[in-house]
C-alpha cells in the first residue's frame, strides 16, 4: 500500500461527496461529521470545482468513519444513499454529456449498458487522478467494477467489505444506463486484506 502513502482525493469529487452528504444528512448532520473528522475547514465552505488536491485519503476514509459512527445501525442505508447522490451530483454536473451518452446508450442491450457507464466511471476516475487505478472485469458473464486504489476504506481494517457508498454509486450509474436497480454486492475489500476492493453487478431487481 506504499503507492498510496501520499493518496489525495481532488477537489472536484470533495465536493460531489460534500452535496451528496448534505443532501442526504442535512445540513447539520454533515457539519457534525465535518467536525469529529477533522474536516471542519469544509462547514459552510465547500471545495471549489477543480483537480487540485482537496483531501488526503486518510482525511476522506475518516469521513466516511465519522458517518457510520454518527448513524450507528442505519449507517450503512446512509452511506449508500450518498454514494448514489454522488453519482446523480455528476449526472447534472455533466448534463449535455450525459443526456448524449443516455440517447445513445438506449440502442445497446443491457449489458453493453453496464460496461459503457462502468467503463466511463472508471476513465473518469483515473483521469482526475493519475494515482487511482480502476477497471471493469467480465468473467463468467459476470461484471464488476474493481479499484486497487479505492480511498473510501483507506487505512481501515474489517472482516468485512465496508465500501457501502461505492455500492450505492456502483448501483445508481447501473440504474442509469439501464433504468433498473441491480444488486450490487462488494466481494472483495481492501479493509479486509484484499488487493482492491470489487463491486459484482448482479442481477435485476424487482
Ligand atoms: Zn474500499
Amino acid at each position: 500500500m506504499a503507492h498510496l502513502e501520499d493518496a489525495v482525493i481532488v477537489n472536484t469529487l470533495v465536493r460531489q461527496a460534500l452535496v451528496a452528504a448534505k443532501e442526504v444528512m442535512g445540513e447539520n448532520g454533515l457539519n457534525a461529521v465535518l467536525r469529529t473528522s477533522g474536516l471542519s475547514r469544509f462547514i459552510g465552505q465547500m471545495p471549489p470545482d477543480d483537480l487540485n488536491p482537496g483531501v488526503s485519503a486518510a482525511e476522506y476514509a475518516m469521513l466516511g468513519k465519522a458517518i457510520e459512527d454518527f448513524y450507528g445501525r442505519g449507517a450503512r442505508g446512509m452511506l449508500r444513499r450518498i454514494g448514489k447522490a454522488s453519482f446523480q451530483y455528476a449526472v447534472r454536473e455533466q448534463a449535455a454529456l450525459m443526456g448524449i451518452a443516455g440517447a445513445a446508450l438506449k440502442l445497446l442491450p443491457q449489458k453493453q449498458r453496464i460496461h459503457f457507464v462502468l467503463n466511463n466511471m472508471a476513465s473518469a476516475l483515473k483521469k482526475t487522478n493519475p494515482q487511482v487505478d480502476a477497471w471493469v472485469e467480465d468473467r463468467d458473464s459476470v461484471v464488476a467494477f474493481i479499484e486497487s486504489t479505492c480511498a473510501v476504506c483507506y487505512n481501515r481494517k474489517s472482516e468485512t467489505p465496508i465500501c457501502y457508498l461505492y455500492v450505492g454509486s456502483v448501483g445508481e450509474a447501473v440504474r442509469w444506463a439501464t433504468g433498473v436497480d441491480h444488486e450490487i454486492r462488494e466481494t472483495h475489500c481492501l479493509a479486509k486484506g484484499d488487493e482492491y476492493c470489487r463491486f459484482e453487478v448482479g442481477s435485476p431487481l424487482g
